[in-house]
């Protein structure tokens, strides 16, 4: 037989001896929810990473929860390369970014503790908005939807998701309207002024509603980027609306048409991301 099959079968026998009891590496995939620790603690990069469960001791016949790390890829190679070890992430320190990691995790998710026992993982693991995850082997894991409790926090979340969501759409449509008078003459920009600014700041959390969308409502990522998509395109217009006011020419009129049109077009894709939303918590 050529050295190379030899290879591939030795690797393949050395995988099923050394293969991780699939209960304990849902629990590290969802307690990371696929963030790697090291982009997280280096970079402050909290964003779901293509990735590896890797062995931290280096002995892959060690599966036991705390010698496990959910890795990008490229964290993970170089993790397991031993030729520049010096300047190389050592143990501990990846313990503490993976339990920095975890405990975030938790935070976002609202202190929800996921449950340990595989049984429990069956019936309602944490739900991460996708109904079925597939771990990195290709193995299907808590392919059910979450019920009870995790149901209950899960529709919690997209409620205040749709709030945050709803009162963001509400003052855009608040700052559109009142400067679409401006455009059209009824009122002077620093009215417009006076009056956005006694509304006050908005409070509105753009990384907490990030987070729920890619934490918990993932589908959701496509519709609420055409929002954004779409406001950006409206502030393109008024800002080039402001710069022509301040250069003297405050007939506005000619903005108007495109104003109105980029506003039309956030309100359609803004209620099919509230629709959308509202699916998935009635689910
Ligand atoms: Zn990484």
């Amino acid at each position: 037989m050529e050295e190379s099959a030899l290879k591939w079968i030795r690797n393949l026998k050395m995988s099923e001896r050394t293969r991780t009891d699939p209960a304990v590496e849902s629990q590290v995939l969802l307690k990371s929810a696929r963030r790697c620790c090291l982009c997280f603690h280096v970079n402050q990069d909290f964003d779901v990473k293509l990735g590896q469960i890797a062995h931290l001791d280096q002995d892959p016949s060690n599966g036991s929860e705390p010698n496990l790390a959910y890795l990008c890829m490229e964290h993970h190679s170089l993790y397991d390369s031993r030729t520049s070890q010096h300047k190389n992430f050592t143990f501990r320190e990846v313990v503490a970014a993976r339990d920095a990691l975890y405990a975030y995790v938790q935070q976002v998710k609202g202190g929800t503790q996921p449950k340990t026992s595989p049984a429990s993982l069956q019936s309602g693991g944490v739900n991460f908005g996708i109904g079925t995850n597939v771990n990195v082997y290709g193995d299907v894991v808590g392919g059910h939807q979450a019920a009870g409790v995790q149901t209950q926090k899960l529709r919690e979340r997209g409620e205040e998701l749709y709030g945050m969501i709803d009162k963001w759409l509400n003052g855009l449509a608040d700052n559109y309207l009142n400067l679409s008078f401006v455009m059209q003459g009824k009122l002077t920009y620093n009215q417009y002024m006076d009056i956005m600014i006694k509304k006050g700041e908005a409070p509105y959390d753009f990384s907490r509603i990030e987070l729920l969308i890619d934490l918990d409502f993932p589908a959701l990522r496509i519709d609420y980027d055409n929002v954004i998509e779409a406001r950006t395109a409206l502030n393109r217009i008024a800002t080039a609306h402001k710069h022509a006011y301040s250069d003297g020419d405050i007939d506005g009129t000619k903005f108007l048409q495109p104003y109105v049109a980029a506003q039309k077009s956030i309100e359609a894709l803004g209620s099919t991301l509230k629709k959308r939303l509202v699916q998935i918590i009635q689910k």
